[in-house]
């Protein structure tokens, strides 16, 4: 058994809390924020703002891939840890019960004068054939309607097989309910200010001493100091993401949505209870303030026009943070003795986390594979 400390409660940090609690390890965690519950401010966890698509045949437009080739793995295993925390008792009983994981495929949606915008998506997708993942596959009129019957006015519409989506708030919580079951200690309202091999320095000055520091503070990782030159935390930034959640009853909405367009690329994912997130405007600056207008407008307009039963919708609620994004946009782990630091997860933290903790913990001899 090993003493873990962990700075970070997002969503590798209570991933990494939870599997290293089960595996007998004696965790403690670490954050600035006030409890476990989700805070949609824009100073928590990117997690909970994240619409939670697991997307490795659509990222492959944003990313190379490594990140599908992970993606695929983790695809797999989210279903295996939804299914164990649904068997804790903690988990049932939280206010949103066990976490759902649902692989039913995702659409990708253009208008017919955005044809050549989402010809060269098509073409960067394909690649994904190369990885074992499936062909986008074209649907007419009809099909499209049998599957969902809310989307109108589109020209052209593909199936994306074998992609899903997560309820991230809810997996969240369940993550934080089953670590605590598992003995995991919480430390709200205590902010890392150095991770180094072995210890961790809190803004109060006070230091913690364990065998293994794990530093996944996400955007707040970015530190000076001391560090070995292959420290990825130095050339961290973060990348603004918004988001507007709809109730929207009876909409019937199954699968997420993306929309094509030469401009920017949005989203539609349905989640339980009638509500629907849009997301997300994609900015290089770390401003954390409130949703702008145009962000808004636009994410808005462009889900109304595919489903223009949206027209009735309420806005629930305006979502921002930060990505946290590294200069090649690739996910990065650092095992040096004593220290683990994962980071750079970007646009798709959900779609890497299971596959990357996996390969982490088993490298640093922490844990076996889920896998
Ligand atoms: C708008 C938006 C949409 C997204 N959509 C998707 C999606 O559909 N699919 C997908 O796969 N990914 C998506 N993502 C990306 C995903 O949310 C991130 O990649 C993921 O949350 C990164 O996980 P993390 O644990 O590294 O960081 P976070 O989840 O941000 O967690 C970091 C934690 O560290 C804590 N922390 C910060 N500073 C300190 C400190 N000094 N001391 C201690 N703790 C600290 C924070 O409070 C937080 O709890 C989206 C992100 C955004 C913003």
């Amino acid at each position: 058994m090993a003493r873990i400390g962990i700075a970070g409660a997002g969503l590798l940090g209570r991933l990494i809390a939870w599997r290293l609690a089960v595996a007998g390890h004696a965790v403690e965690v670490f954050d600035p924020a006030d409890g476990p519950a989700p805070r949609f401010d824009g100073q928590g966890a990117a997690g909970f703002t994240a619409a939670g698509m697991l997307s490795p045949l659509a990222e492959l437009d944003n990313a190379g891939p490594t990140v599908a080739t992970l993606g695929l793995r983790s695809l797999a295993l989210w279903p295996r840890i939804a299914q164990r925390l649904a068997a804790e008792p903690a988990v049932q009983a939280l206010p949103d019960g066990a976490p759902q994981v649902r692989v039913q495929g995702s659409l990708m949606l253009a208008h017919r004068s955005d044809l050549g915008a989402a010809q060269r998506v098509l073409a960067r997708v394909a690649e994904g054939r190369t990885i074992g993942l499936g062909a986008p596959q074209p649907l007419d009129a009809a099909a499209l309607t049998a599957l969902e019957p809310a989307l109108h006015g589109i020209a052209h519409a593909w199936l994306l097989p074998g992609e899903g989506q997560i309820d991230t708030p809810v997996m969240l919580q369940a993550l934080a309910a089953a670590a605590t079951a598992a003995g995991v200690r919480w430390h709200w309202g205590a902010t890392v200010t150095q991770a180094s091999a072995g210890q961790l320095v809190l803004a109060d000055g006070r230091t913690q001493r364990c065998d293994t520091v794990i530093d996944v503070r996400g955007v707040g990782a970015r530190q000076a100091g001391p560090l070995a030159s292959a420290d990825p935390r130095p050339h961290l930034r973060g990348v603004r993401g918004e988001t507007v959640w709809l109730h929207a009853p009876g909409l019937g909405l199954q699968r997420p949505v993306r929309l094509l367009h030469p401009r920017h690329r949005v989203y539609i994912v349905p989640r339980a209870g009638d509500r629907v997130v849009i997301g997300a405007s994609e900015i290089e600056s770390e401003d954390r303030s409130e949703v702008s207008l145009k962000t808004a407008v636009e994410l808005m307009t462009a889900a109304h026009s595919v489903l223009p039963a949206l027209a009735e919708a309420r806005i629930l609620r305006l979502d921002r943070n930060l990505r946290p994004a590294l200069p090649d946009h690739e996910p990065r782990t650092v095992i040096d003795h004593g220290l683990l630091c994962i980071n750079g997860l970007f646009r798709h933290g959900w779609l890497l986390a299971p596959a990357l903790v996996d390969d982490a913990l088993a490298a640093a001899d922490l844990a076996a594979p889920l896998a």
